[in-house]
């Protein structure tokens, strides 16, 4: 059992759960599959942010984050401070070219996988992650009203 499964508490399953970049592999699917079955459930949906990978490296490689969580897009122009706390936003260790570039290499092999299987299940619903973000927001909730 993933320790991301043994975390989450009955308070937050009472509610429904969003799990974010989790399943990322088969292993991971057999366990939240084991963890559902244990209380007699499912998972109602899985969404697939699908974007080109070109794209996908270009905004990581902008993205910088700050101390606080606000994240920022250098490519936008970037504020020396952060306009929340007054931090220095900084690039993570992990949206490094190099880094990205494995990063690719381990979703390619690991967990695009996932997407026939969930596709197979009937449950896998996409959004067009190249749109600009009130459209992915507006396709977000759409796809989160069609399953309550
Ligand atoms: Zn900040």
């Amino acid at each position: 059992m993933s320790s991301y499964l043994r975390r989450t508490t009955l308070a937050s399953e009472s509610r429904g759960l969003i799990f974010d970049g989790f399943p990322l592999t088969f292993g991971q699917a057999d366990d939240l599959d084991t963890w559902f079955a244990g209380r007699s459930g499912a998972l109602d949906a899985a969404i697939y942010f699908n974007m080109k990978e070109s794209h996908a490296s270009k905004r990581l490689e902008s993205r910088l984050i700050c101390s606080c969580g606000m994240m920022y897009s250098a490519s936008v122009g970037v504020k020396p401070l952060c306009g929340v706390c007054g931090s220095t936003p900084v690039r993570r260790e992990d949206d490094k070219p190099e880094i990205i570039k494995r990063r690719i290499m381990v979703y390619r092999d690991q967990t695009e996988p996932l997407l026939s299987h969930y596709r197979s299940n009937g449950i896998l619903m996409e959004i067009n992650a190249e749109q600009p973000q009130g459209a992915v927001t507006v396709q977000i909730a759409a796809a989160l009203k069609s399953i309550l």
